[in-house]
């Protein structure tokens, strides 16, 4: 029988639960962990951005993890850490692709977006290669000496003091005593369902599900790209070294490139537009939609299935919330919260800022009642967050068939991004503002504005060019406070080079 008694017990070993249990035991707090799997395990949820690994690098810092540090930039985890693979990702990338018809590079590159999030591939950002990611990360929180079982089912009870899990590790009977618990479960939500917390997707505006698999042998988009007569000479980085993104009617695709030779990619669809036809399988789905594009056709034409991934695999609608997400002594991390999508891969640096906020209110030892207010506030905040990301994807969806307007519409994306990283490269720290200037009412304001008159736009049918570009005038005038990168500016021709900000330009960071 092991019999422990721990300050937090975190139930799930992702990354999220793991850099979770690295941070509390630096803090002086007992951790342990616990995962029903083992790593190391297929998971999606891989392009990161400069926002994440800022996290890590920060967190690493101030908590005496240097083995986090690397993490910060591409190259530094390559010299650091060669034998993890990662991909390479100096930004985002989008195709916008029309139905049956092979992709047609235009001259003044209005169906195509190019933003870099680095200056050089060496203080570039990357896409973590999960499998090995987590399981380093796991790997570290083992050399720590943080309790640490696989292949582990327990069973929840909450006394209102202290949480009491059950279970088995490897065949032999496991009671484990917590104050706190920590849910990094993800989907499986394993504290929503042990307290019957709902998770329904409320208010919830984006419909989205995906499918998807690991692949080798995936063609280089730019080869295709310049074959069809592109220039690749004005892109402002190799369009394939990013999040690249395949913009059809009714969704869009992400290719993700790592340095094994494994891509990532998945179809995320408008479950409105693209309901699951159950008479397909997920392969003939695929297959179909690769049909239907003949330029992402010819980028998949060679490609297999990893072993690792076995098959194409898909889900039904992606989204889910909980209505709470802490209690007196239990938080849900991010990802446990909800689910929403990966359009602009907002979920591993929402996932880190969600640990660091707890690790911060765990570390401080507050009184119950101060905790209490302190968790509150957690929630408060998340679900907030929540509102911003589905309000920005949402809005994103609906302008797929137009992308003139999604490209102006994203730019809330892009200029709540850089804000929030600029500021937390200045301050070091969690501002208020962050997680994609959720916390700013006048940013918020501004995109409320922007997405209504999107709708209206699209609600009133065919547009002109001159409606299109009153709609990207509308949004520069409302972004003005936040565009430190230079977004909006019809004379970049959707080529976004990464530009060094001048601090100065927010006297209100
Ligand atoms: C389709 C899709 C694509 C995404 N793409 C991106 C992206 O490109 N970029 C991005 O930033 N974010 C993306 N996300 C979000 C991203 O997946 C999450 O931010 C990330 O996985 C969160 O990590 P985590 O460690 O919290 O949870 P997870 O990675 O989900 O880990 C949860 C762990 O808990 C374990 N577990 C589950 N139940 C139990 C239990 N009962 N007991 C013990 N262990 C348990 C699981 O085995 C797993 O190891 C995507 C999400 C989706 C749905």
């Amino acid at each position: 029988m092991i019999d422990l008694q721990a300050d937090v017990a975190i139930v799930g070993s992702g990354f999220g639960g793991s850099v979770t249990a690295l941070l509390l035991e630096r803090a002086g707090l007992r951790p342990v962990l616990i995962e029903r799997g083992r790593h190391p395990r297929l998971a999606l949820g891989e392009s990161s951005t400069p926002l994440a690994n800022l996290l890590l690098q920060h967190l690493g810092q101030r908590y005496d993890l240097p083995q986090l540090v690397p993490f910060g930039e591409y190259g530094s985890w390559q010299a650091a850490y060669p034998q993890l693979a990662c991909g390479l990702k100096r930004g985002f990338s989008y195709f916008k692709h029309e139905h049956g018809r092979a992709f047609t590079p235009r001259n003044d590159r209005g169906n195509e977006l190019l933003f870099a999030a680095s200056a050089t591939s060496d203080d570039a950002d990357m896409h973590w290669y999960r499998p090995d990611f987590d399981h380093f990360l796991v790997r570290e929180v083992q050399a720590a000496g943080i309790p640490y079982f696989d292949r582990t089912e327990v069973t929840a009870t909450n006394d209102g003091q202290h949480w009491t899990l059950q279970g088995n590790a490897d065949g032999e009977p496991l009671a484990i005593r917590a104050e706190f618990l920590i849910d990094a479960s993800g989907d499986a939500g394993f504290v929503c369902k042990s307290l019957g917390i709902s998770r329904e997707p409320v208010g919830m505006q984006t419909h989205s599900r995906v499918v998807f698999g690991h692949f080798a042998d995936v063609g280089l988009w730019s080869d295709l790209y310049a074959a069809q007569g592109g220039k690749v000479d004005g892109h402002p980085f190799p369009c394939d070294d990013a999040a690249l993104h395949h913009i059809i009617d009714g969704g869009w695709m992400y290719v993700l490139r790592f340095n094994n030779g494994v891509t990532s990619a998945g179809f995320m669809l408008d479950t409105r537009l693209h309901p699951v036809d159950e008479s397909l399988s997920a392969d003939d789905e695929w297959q179909a939609l690769l049909g239907q594009y003949p330029s992402v056709q010819a980028q998949f034409v060679a490609a297999t299935i990893t072993p690792e991934c076995e098959r194409i695999r898909r889900t039904p609608r992606l989204q889910r919330r909980a209505v709470q997400t802490a209690g007196p002594n239990w938080a849900l991390l991010p990802f446990s919260a909800y689910r929403l999508d990966a359009l602009h891969s907002t979920g591993n640096a929402h996932t880190l800022c969600g640990v660091e906020r707890l690790v911060q209110i765990l570390e401080q030892r507050l009184p119950r009642d101060a905790r209490t207010a302190a968790l509150q506030a957690y929630d408060r905040t998340l679900q907030s967050e929540i509102d911003t990301v589905d309000e920005i994807v949402h809005g994103c969806y609906s302008a797929f068939s137009r992308f003139d307007l999604l490209v102006s519409y994203a730019m809330f994306y892009f200029a709540a991004a850089t804000v929030s990283e600029h500021a937390r490269r200045k301050h070091r720290r969690q501002t208020a503002s962050e997680f994609l200037l959720s916390g700013d009412p006048e940013f918020r304001q501004a995109l409320r504005l922007a997405s209504g008159q999107l709708q209206q736009v699209l609600q009133a049918g065919p547009t002109s060019r001159s409606d299109e570009e009153a709609y990207g005038r509308f949004v520069a005038g409302l972004l003005q406070p936040y565009n430190i990168a230079g977004l909006c500016d019809p004379a970049r021709q959707n080529m976004y080079p990464f530009l060094k900000v001048d601090y100065t330009l927010r006297s209100h960071e």
